[in-house]
């Protein structure tokens, strides 16, 4: 197939895609009496060209989300003609920091690590630059994930609101990976739980409004339990293809 007719397939099954998920997101907030309105869907495009991208783009849905450096800086240029929002969602190396501004990232939705909140503070110290930052929480209090403790996320958030250049909006986290919805559910309940004592906190210069969670295949839990910026990845563009 000639990479055009492959293209006009690509294109309605996306914008048939998205449709769906604002159906998705439509139908959870029913259910729970929130607005519609209160909830962003991000395009999480890890893996996915700048041109299929563009076309999701096109369709209204301006916030993407990458989790690699090096896609970012591989994207940048093809994607800066065309306007949009970008936050990162991914692993932040403290060696990466300085590609990471470069690429004009809005948001880094994964901060996690005092070393980390320490570098980038000095990075856009020296490049009189501000960025927001979610705090990103482990929630299912598994191993592998990264984001900070739950116990200790107050006192993480205290911490980092004393670097003037960093503006924390919210929490971020990645649900458990299980069939089991009810254990999917209280990670969600956790993080709004933990943005409510932060709240209550009232720490200077914090604002609490954000809270990322929720993907392809538990969106609706999220948004049930307060998510307002949900990430979508394979539900939108497919399965991913890892090279
Ligand atoms: C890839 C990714 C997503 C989207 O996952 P899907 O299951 O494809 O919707 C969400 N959040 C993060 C941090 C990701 O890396």
């Amino acid at each position: 197939m000639i990479w055009k007719e492959y293209n006009i397939i690509k294109m309605n099954q996306i914008k048939k895609n998205i449709q769906t998920i604002r159906q998705r997101i439509k139908k959870s907030c029913e259910k729970v009496g929130r607005n519609p309105k209160e909830v962003k869907l991000l395009l999480a495009t890890k893996t996915i060209s700048p041109d299929i991208i563009k076309i999701a783009i096109e369709e209204g849905e301006t916030l993407i989300g990458e989790n690699k450096i090096q896609e970012l800086v591989n994207k940048y240029d093809d994607l800066k003609k065309i306007s949009h929002t970008k936050h990162f969602i991914g692993h932040l190396q403290t060696n990466k920091i300085k590609d990471l501004l470069k690429c004009e990232v809005n948001c880094i939705e994964s901060l996690d690590k005092l070393e980390t909140a320490e570098k980038l503070q000095k990075r856009l110290d020296f490049e009189d630059k501000t960025i927001d930052v979610l705090i990103q929480v482990n929630t299912s209090f598994e191993e592998s994930k990264f984001g900070i403790n739950p116990d200790s996320a107050i006192d993480f958030v205290k911490q980092v609101a004393k670097f003037d250049r960093i503006k924390i909006k919210g929490l971020m986290t990645i649900g458990l990976l299980s069939e089991n919805d009810e254990q999917v559910r209280k990670g969600f309940q956790l993080l709004k739980k933990i943005q409510e004592r932060i709240i209550q906190e009232n720490i200077i210069e914090v604002e609490m409004k954000e809270l990322s969670m929720g993907m392809s295949n538990d969106l609706e839990i999220a948004v049930e339990e307060g998510a307002t910026i949900i990430r979508v990845g394979s539900a939108i563009f497919g399965k991913r293809n890892y090279l």
